[in-house]
């Protein structure tokens, strides 16, 4: 457990972590030097290899973290809109390939129809991982979790993060700072608050809503701020 904390971050949290989005916004104004390249290349609708590089080699000096390198689905911005405007809309798109529109319709290796995740998950928990509603902050039991373990998706219990990459981020919402594999999360461009676009995080197997990830993580990791839904994880301590 890595109970990495700022005063400033920590002092201010509660007033401003309505939800994720308002911290990343107050954070890009405390630390204007990483936040307007980003913020303009996210708008753009680009990956951020060129910052996470730029990332790996200033900390590659301080920090024996193994960077991974992050996997951006890469998608039109006009695309995604559509698509956060009417799914319906987004399926008979001629220009959309299967691919993109199985991750557009967070069908994952595990694909089931929204009747089977409706019965499968509690209520709450379908509304955060197949509709991508958040959590209250500091609601979930999982903020608080320090015992060494896995956490899990709560949809189909695929690995997701270890507890050795969480940390204490004073947002309210688990936080970690690497997944615990690559290919263990799906990041997709969400421009669903059209003056704000942030990467969506979710679990690569069912596609499920696990949250978003900025770029205000601890400086002395990735830089990264895998912010979760507690209740799009569960918890597996180590035996
Ligand atoms: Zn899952």
């Amino acid at each position: 457990m890595h109970a990495i904390s700022t005063p400033v971050a920590r002092a201010t949290s509660r007033a401003s972590a309505a939800s994720c989005s308002t911290r990343r916004d107050r954070a890009a104004r405390l630390a204007p030097r990483a936040s307007r390249a980003d913020a303009t290349a996210r708008a753009d609708g680009d990956d951020d290899d060129a910052h996470a590089t730029k990332r790996a080699e200033s900390s590659s000096s301080s920090s024996s973290t193994p960077m991974r390198r992050r996997r951006l689905i890469n998608l039109t911005a006009a695309t995604t809109a559509m698509v956060v405007a009417s799914p319906a809309l987004a399926a008979a798109s001629e220009f959309a390939d299967a691919g993109a529109m199985a991750i557009l319709n967070r069908q994952g290796a595990i694909a089931m129809s929204d009747d089977e995740w409706r019965a499968k998950l509690d209520p709450f928990a379908y509304q955060v991982l197949r509709r991508e509603a958040t959590e209250r902050p500091f609601s979930s039991p999982l903020y608080n979790e320090k015992r060494a373990g896995t956490f899990v998706c709560a949809g189909c219990g695929s690995e997701l993060f270890d507890m050795s990459t969480k940390y204490d981020s004073g947002t309210g919402w688990p936080s970690f700072y690497a997944p615990i594999s690559a290919d263990a999360v799906t990041e997709v461009p969400d421009y669903s608050i059209m003056f704000l676009p942030r990467t969506e995080v979710r679990c690569a197997k069912c596609q499920g809503h696990l949250g978003h990830v900025f770029n205000d993580g601890p400086r002395e990791t990735t830089g990264l701020r895998y912010c979760m839904n507690g209740v799009s994880l569960a918890f597996e301590p180590a035996a």
